[in-house]
C-alpha cells in the first residue's frame, strides 16, 4: 500500500467565528480531502466564547450569577446563528443545537456551585473553559457532515492524556499516543475526518485540564506528532506569521519562510499568531508546520524551514520580525550589601519559582548590585512579597537597599538569525529608537542571539513597535 499522507488543520477562533467563516473552512477542508489521505480537523473554540466563559466563572466566584443569563443568551446565539444558517437536515441541526444547549446549562450549573463555594479552582476554571472547544467541535463537525463531507466530531479529553497542572496541562505523550491512534486512526481508514477539540485534555482519571490560553495551536502539534502527520497547517485571520502584528503596524508584510529558532522567538515574545509550545512537537517529529488565513485561503501564509543554507548562510533580511508582550514589570532588587554574594540570582529565582511565575526576561548590571527581571503584572505583587520574605535577613542587615517593581512596561523584541552574524545590530535598534524619542529601561539579548530584547514603558509599546518595523522596511 502506498505511503499515506496525513495533515493536521487547526482553526482558530476567528476561523470558526461565525457561519461566514465557517462557509469557509468547509470548503479548506474539501480541498484538503483532495489532495490529503487523511484529514484530522482541531477547532478552537468560537471567537469571544473562552473569554465570555472565563469571565462568568471569575464573577461567579465573586459571588455574582447576575451576568450569567446575559452569557448563555449570548452563547445561544452565536452558537445557533451559525447551525441554522448552515445545517439545513432538520434533525441533525436540532441535535447539534441540543448538545451545545446542554453545554451552556452546565455553564451555568458550574457557575452557580462556584458561586456557592465563593472560589473558582483551576480544575474548575478548565471545566469551564472547555466548554468553548465542546460547543464548536459539535457545531463544526454538523456543519462539515451537512455540507456532504464525512467527518465525526470527538472531544480530545477522550485522547489527549495530560497531567494535572490544570491551566497549564503537560500531555502525556506516551498515552496519548496510544489512545490517538486507537480513536482517530479507524476513523481515518474509512474515509471520515475526525474533528476534534483543541485546547482540552483529561488527566488519567478523566478530569478535564486545558494546555493554557491560546493552545489549541499545541493540540495541532500535539496529534500531529503522535500520529505522526507530514504537516500541520494552523488556520488563522491574518496571511501568516508576519513582519510584527498588523493591529499595531497595518503595513506589516507576509514572511513567507522563517525558521524554527526564530519563530520560537516570534512566539514566546508575543506573536500571538502561533503557541510557543507548539514548535518543540513538531520540530521533533520532524513535521512541516504552515500558518494560513481562513480568510485568504489562496494566499500560500507561512512556511517552517530548517533555516540554516548548506553554506550556513541565513536567508532573508537580518531583522525579520517585531514583537511585543504588553502587562508586564520589571523587578528590580538592589543594593550594595549584594556586591560579590554568591547565591543571590539563585535565591532571587527560587523564590520566584516558589510562586509558579516564570520570568520571560532577565539582566543583571555587571557592578553586580542590582538584578532586575521581568514578570507579568498581575502576579508582580505575589512575587514581591515572595522576594521580600526570601531576603528579610539581607534586608534587615541593609545588604539589599529595595526590591521594587515598575509600572507596567512591555518587552519589545526583534527577531533574527541573521543577527548572530551581522555586527552593529544592536546599535541600530537603539539609536532608532533613541532617534524616535522612545526611552528603554533594559535590554537583554537571546542566548541565541536569534533575538534582542528591550522594555519599554507601557505608553512607548506602539512607537517601539512602528519604530524598529520601519528598520526591517528600510534593510
Ligand atoms: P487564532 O484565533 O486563529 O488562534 P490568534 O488571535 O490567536 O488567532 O492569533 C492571530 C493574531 O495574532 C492576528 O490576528 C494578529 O493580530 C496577531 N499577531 C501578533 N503578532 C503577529 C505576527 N508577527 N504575525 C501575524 N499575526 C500576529
Ligand atoms: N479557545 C482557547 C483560548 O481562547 C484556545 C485557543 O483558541 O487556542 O485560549
Ligand atoms: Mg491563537
Amino acid at each position: 500500500m502506498p505511503e499515506q499522507k496525513t495533515l493536521i488543520m487547526k482553526f482558530g477562533g476567528t476561523s470558526v467565528g461565525s457561519a461566514e467563516a465557517l462557509v469557509s473552512a468547509i470548503q479548506i477542508i474539501r480541498d484538503a480531502k483532495k489532495d490529503w489521505d487523511r484529514v484530522v480537523v482541531v477547532t478552537s473554540a468560537m471567537s469571544g466564547v473562552t473569554n465570555l466563559l472565563l469571565d462568568s466563572a471569575a464573577s461567579a466566584s465573586h459571588g455574582k450569577v447576575d451576568s450569567l443569563p446575559a452569557a448563555e443568551s449570548a452563547l445561544r446565539e452565536k452558537h445557533f446563528a451559525a447551525a441554522d444558517a448552515l445545517i439545513k437536515n432538520e434533525k441533525l441541526r436540532e441535535q447539534t443545537k441540543a448538545e451545545i444547549n446542554a453545554l451552556i446549562l452546565s455553564l451555568v450549573d458550574l457557575c452557580k456551585a462556584i458561586a456557592v463555594l465563593g472560589e473558582a479552582s483551576p480544575r474548575a476554571m478548565d471545566a469551564v473553559a472547555s466548554l468553548g472547544e465542546r460547543m464548536s467541535v459539535y457545531l463544526l463537525g454538523a456543519v462539515v457532515n451537512d455540507a456532504g463531507i464525512k467527518a465525526k466530531a470527538i472531544v480530545s479529553t477522550e485522547f489527549v492524556v495530560t497531567n494535572a497542572h490544570y491551566q497549564n496541562a503537560h500531555p502525556d505523550f506516551k498515552a496519548t499516543t496510544e489512545k490517538t491512534r486507537g480513536l482517530l486512526n479507524p476513523l481515518m481508514d474509512e474515509g471520515i475526518i475526525p474533528i476534534t477539540t483543541g485546547f482540552i485534555g483529561a488527566t488519567p482519571e478523566g478530569a478535564i485540564t486545558t494546555l493554557g490560553r491560546g493552545g489549541s495551536d499545541y493540540s495541532a502539534a500535539i496529534i500531529g506528532a503522535v500520529l505522526p502527520a507530514d504537516d500541520v497547517w494552523i488556520w488563522t485571520d491574518v496571511d501568516g506569521v508576519m513582519t510584527t502584528d498588523p493591529r499595531i503596524v497595518p503595513e506589516a508584510v507576509t514572511l513567507p519562510e522563517i525558521n524554527y529558532s526564530e519563530i520560537a522567538e516570534l512566539a514566546y515574545y508575543g506573536a500571538k499568531v502561533l503557541h510557543p509550545k507548539t514548535i518543540r512537537p513538531v520540530l521533533d517529529a520532524g513535521i512541516g508546520l504552515r500558518i494560513c488565513n481562513t480568510f485568504n485561503p489562496s494566499h500560500p501564509g507561512t512556511r517552517l524551514i530548517a533555516g540554516v543554507k548548506s553554506n550556513g548562510k541565513v536567508e532573508g533580511k537580518v531583522i525579520k520580525a517585531v514583537t511585543a508582550i504588553r502587562k508586564q514589570r520589571l523587578i528590580t532588587i538592589e543594593g550594595r550589601g549584594m556586591l560579590g554574594v554568591p547565591g543571590v540570582a539563585a535565591r532571587a529565582f527560587g523564590a520566584v519559582a516558589s510562586t509558579g511565575t516564570s520570568v520571560p526576561l532577565i539582566t543583571q548590571a555587571s557592578s553586580e548590585q542590582s538584578i532586575c527581571f521581568a514578570v507579568p503584572s498581575e502576579l508582580a505583587p505575589t512575587v514581591l512579597s515572595s522576594l521580600e520574605k526570601a531576603f528579610a535577613a539581607e534586608i534587615e542587615d541593609d545588604d539589599i537597599d529595595r526590591v521594587w517593581a515598575t509600572e507596567d512596561v512591555s518587552i519589545i523584541t526583534v527577531v533574527g538569525a541573521g543577527m548572530r552574524h551581522t555586527p552593529g545590530v544592536s546599535g541600530r535598534v537603539f539609536s532608532k529608537l533613541g532617534n524616535d524619542g522612545v526611552n528603554v529601561l533594559a535590554i537583554a539579548q537571546g542566548s541565541s542571539e536569534v533575538s534582542i530584547s528591550l522594555v519599554v514603558d507601557a505608553v512607548d509599546t506602539e512607537n517601539a513597535v512602528k519604530a524598529l518595523h520601519e528598520l526591517i522596511v528600510a534593510s
